[in-house]
């Protein structure tokens, strides 16, 4: 199969004096002063209701950007409808024509939609320039572009024959439609979750979280745009308990492609399975869903490193990426300084509005959000054996921000080294430097999650034993890097435990749970 050779998007840098810094800070300023009016899009048209929302940035509550139109249980039913009538015509396109729609969406992503689709990422989830370029550019071309390839490698993938036989494999899509559910944080993950199983030939309704509306929007334009047929992806608004109720009873059901928190995929999980006789197939589960990462530095790791992986894994954007760094282990040789000069990074950094590009810390999603992170923090306050090094201020009067925030506890199993707070907050553990091995059994018996993890160190045998030791502990590893950032096409993203299915996206292992091969054996 000979498709153009999948590469990475570069990263444009957005410095002072750059034309795509201009472009972008105008298309900012531009879509700011006005009000979008964000319809559902089903069977290719857009839908519009009497229910109407209005949608704000996290950082400036006053200013209204959108207004979109929430469906019914009705439009649930249209959409997946619709996505029934679009299967025949969709599953039988070749598959060249369905590449052909995803790569030229990639295109539009990193051409004339770039400045569009990041604006309203730095708008609708307070992402800062660059944090919204490696997402809603970057990552969503790369995911449809990557995607295109490992789809005709699997395609490729055929058995042997022999003298008289002839073996194939066809992987056909799966029969009926993929409910795709996506979450605030990345606008490429939004776009991944309905494409992946659409490039596959699978039909899709898409949920996005109430706060990426706005982004998703962009999305589907771009879609559209690109020339996906009607019924194919379905765009609708609603509340989860209703559109779960109208797709998970639904016969045709046949897959989840879900990002989001663990207690809610448990609960869909849960859902398929009381009504798993109602379906003509066993429904595909794909979900990613919490952590708490880790850094663990060994005595030897250069200290420098460390601080900027903690600074950086877990501030960048707000420290609401499911990759963020939110517990380290420090050894008591090095620890402190290590940790001055992570709080020296820190104070450094720049809080306020995307819209002033040297902010590195903007603000958080919702107000959801902040008073759950404030609440942590008002308890650590509150205790004896964990005190906060710097940061733990907020304040939601004109957006929701909450100051980067480094906690040192001398209780290993804190609450805060436990529980997954989604927010700018770290806690730190410093271990006694000749417990190396003690610690790594620690790290991979705290918590629930295994997604991502960062190691530290310069002694090639202490690399070996944590790496050995953590082998279950993130389905993302990170050797001497912070544990944010993986790029499709060189980390493919995934964990297990509570973290989720580790189908891991932008890879050929997230495409095959969206086709059901059918094995033909013909004989001469
Ligand atoms: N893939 C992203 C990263 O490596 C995280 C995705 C997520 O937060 O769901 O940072």
């Amino acid at each position: 199969y000979h498709v153009p050779i999948a590469v990475n998007e570069p990263v444009l840098s957005y410095a002072p004096g750059t034309p795509e810094r201009d472009e972008l800070l105008s298309t900012y300023r531009k879509m700011k002063s006005q009000v979008m009016d964000i319809p559902m899009f089903i069977n290719g048209k857009e839908v519009r209701t009497n229910d109407t929302h209005a949608l704000y940035p996290p950082h400036e509550l006053k200013t209204q950007i959108g207004t979109y139109h929430r469906g019914t249980k009705q439009h649930v039913q249209d959409a997946v409808d619709a996505a029934l009538e679009a299967r025949e015509k969709w599953a039988n396109l070749s598959w060249e024509h369905r590449a052909s729609i995803f790569l030229k969406a990639a295109d539009l992503i990193a051409g004339p939609f770039r400045a569009r689709i990041n604006a309203a990422t730095m708008l609708a989830q307070s992402k800062n320039a660059m944090q919204a370029e490696i997402d809603s550019a970057c990552e969503l071309a790369d995911f449809l572009r990557f995607n295109v390839q490992y789809m005709t490698e699997i395609y490729d993938n055929q058995p042997e024959s022999s003298d008289g036989v002839w073996n194939r494999l066809e992987y056909r899509p799966l029969e009926g439609f993929v409910f795709a559910i996506t979450p605030f944080n990345f606008t490429a993950i939004a776009g991944n979750l309905p494409a992946a199983p659409a490039l596959m030939g699978c039909v899709a309704v898409w949920k996005p979280a109430d706060s990426q509306i706005y982004s998703a929007n962009v999305v589907m334009e771009v879609f559209r745009e690109a020339g996906v047929p009607a019924g194919v992806i379905n765009l609708v608004f609603a509340d989860g308990p209703d559109a779960g109720d109208v797709v998970f009873n639904h016969p045709e059901f046949a897959g989840l492609h879900f990002t989001g928190s663990t207690n809610v995929f448990r609960h869909l999980w849960q859902t398929i399975g009381e009504n798993i006789s109602k379906y003509k197939s066993y429904p595909r589960i794909v979900g990613e869903t919490g952590g708490k990462d880790f850094i663990v530095a060994h005595p030897s790791s250069n200290v420098q490193e460390v601080a900027v992986a903690i600074a950086r894994g877990a501030f960048e954007f707000q420290g609401q990426k499911c990759s963020a760094a939110s517990r380290a282990y420090l050894p008591s040789n090095i620890a402190s300084d290590i940790l001055d000069r992570a709080v020296a990074i820190v104070k450094d950094f720049k809080m306020g509005s995307p819209e002033n590009f040297e902010n590195f810390i903007t603000a958080v999603i919702d107000e959801r959000a902040f008073d759950k992170i404030a609440g942590y923090i008002d308890f650590i306050k509150e205790q004896d054996d964990a005190e906060i090094l710097v940061g733990g201020n907020y304040d939601k009067s004109e957006g929701y921000f909450i100051e980067p925030t480094i906690v040192k506890t001398s209780n290993p199993m804190f609450r805060t080294m436990c529980e997954e707070i989604f927010g700018p907050v770290i806690t730190i553990y410093e271990y006694p430097e000749n417990e190396w091995s003690e610690t790594l059994k620690l790290v991979n018996a705290t918590g629930e999650y295994a997604l991502t993890g960062a190691i530290f160190s310069q002694d090639r045998y202490a690399i070996e034993e944590a790496t050995k030791a953590l082998e279950n502990a993130a389905g993302n590893f990170y050797i001497n890097d912070k544990p944010t950032g993986a790029v499709v096409g060189q980390q493919p993203f995934g964990g297990a435990r509570g973290s989720g299915t580790n189908d891991k996206a932008g890879s050929y292992l997230n495409l095959l749970r969206w086709v059901s091969p059918r094995t033909i054996k013909e004989t001469f």
